[in-house]
């Protein structure tokens, strides 16, 4: 059964692939290398490759046909959606870049899935990966999906509106899909032959390992003024291949919907450990971890950043089934030491 997989070649997307690989899914991916890798895909990964726009209509609705020559073999079933960008700093400098690249690109997608659809007997479902910043500050920690979403950033919003079109897609169209909303993605295959590569790098953990190999001086804690216990924020870290897995999971549920012509509703699930960590707590979980000491130094809070996000999963495990595998920072930390060290030749 073929899959594309949209922005394949970046973090969560990769790890995705291999695990549908694993499950004997066919992913195709789809990427167009703004920020992806394309070795890791063709060199790693060893899917078929296509370098292109969610947004080139005709590439997609060709796609979905299998009339391109990488997938003549088998059709595609099932979409899962991770392209976007990812940088909330960013999106804050610059919103417009992020509302044409997130929102109006899905948007092209969106439509050319929905045309499809209309003209097959086949039905195409959806995976949407979208995020815990689209609750913004959340009213109940942990946090569970019926949360209001009120995001604090241009890059919440642009997940937000993306859910939304899903939503009205489904009531409309018949448009099948699942959103997960990730709480923060951390580590790495044990493999360690894929991993967080983002370029530049915005997260925690990987800017702290950047510190212990000297690329950078020193790493800056947004904030020590928080309501948090030790002032720095906290947020739930879950392993990579935790998300991997819910994805097949995603997937599976979708197949087993009944064709309902109209009406469908999203389904949502948030995806985290369910568990807290302070900045301050991951510099020594890493520090323990690596053997290293940490230099760093408090800065000023980071825009956009709310104190406390830690994820209630409780409706993954019991409609999905799914559970994470990597309950322990200290594994997480490590599978993403070990895949840091080799893709930056650290012995
Ligand atoms: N953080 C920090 N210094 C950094 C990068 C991140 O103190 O150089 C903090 C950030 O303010 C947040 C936490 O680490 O509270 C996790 O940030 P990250 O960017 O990894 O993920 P986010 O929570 O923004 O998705």
């Amino acid at each position: 059964m073929s899959i594309l997989v949209t922005g394949g070649a970046g973090y969560i997307g990769s790890h995705t692939v291999r695990a549908l690989k694993k499950k004997n899914f066919n992913p195709i991916v789809l990427d167009n290398l703004v920020y992806g890798h394309e070795k890791i895909v063709t060199e790693r990964l060893n899917v078929p490759f296509i370098e292109g726009d969610i947004s080139d209509q005709n590439l997609i609705s060709n796609l979905l046909k299998g009339n391109n020559l990488l997938t003549k073999e088998s059709k595609i079933e099932g979409i899962i959606h991770f392209a976007a960008y990812a940088y909330v700093g960013e999106s804050i400098k610059n919103p417009i870049k992020y509302y044409k690249n997130n929102v109006e690109k899905s948007l092209n997608l969106l439509e050319s899935i929905v045309q499809f659809n209309k003209n097959s007997a086949q039905f195409i479902p959806i995976v949407f990966s979208s995020t815990c910043a689209t609750y913004g500050y959340p009213q109940k920690v942990p946090i569970s999906e019926d949360n209001i979403q009120n995001p604090i950033n241009p890059y919440g919003w642009s997940k937000f509106f993306v859910e939304r079109f899903l939503k009205d897609f489904g009531e409309s169209y018949g448009l099948k899909s699942v959103i997960f909303r990730y709480f923060n993605a951390a580590g790495a295959d044990p493999s360690s032959d894929i991993g967080e590569d983002h370029n530049p790098e915005t997260h925690l953990i990987p800017l702290i390992f950047d510190v212990i190999s000297g690329k950078k001086e020193i790493l800056e804690v947004f904030g020590d003024d928080y309501p948090t216990l030790d002032g720095t924020c906290i947020r739930d870290y879950i392993h990579v291949n935790d998300l991997a897995d819910a994805h097949i999971k995603g997937l599976n549920f979708l197949f087993n919907q009944k064709n309902k012509l109209k009406g469908f509703s999203p389904e949502i699930f948030n995806l985290g450990n369910g568990k807290g960590f302070s900045v301050k707590e991951v510099i020594e979980k890493v520090s323990l971890v690596t053997g290293k000491k940490i230099n760093y130094k408090i800065a000023k809070r980071r825009e956009g950043d709310p104190p406390v996000l830690i994820s209630s999963s409780d409706k993954a495990f019991d409609i999905l089934g799914w559970e994470p595998r990597y309950k322990e920072i200290e594994l997480i930390i490590e599978h993403a030491w070990k895949w840091y060290c080799r893709n930056n030749s650290i012995n």
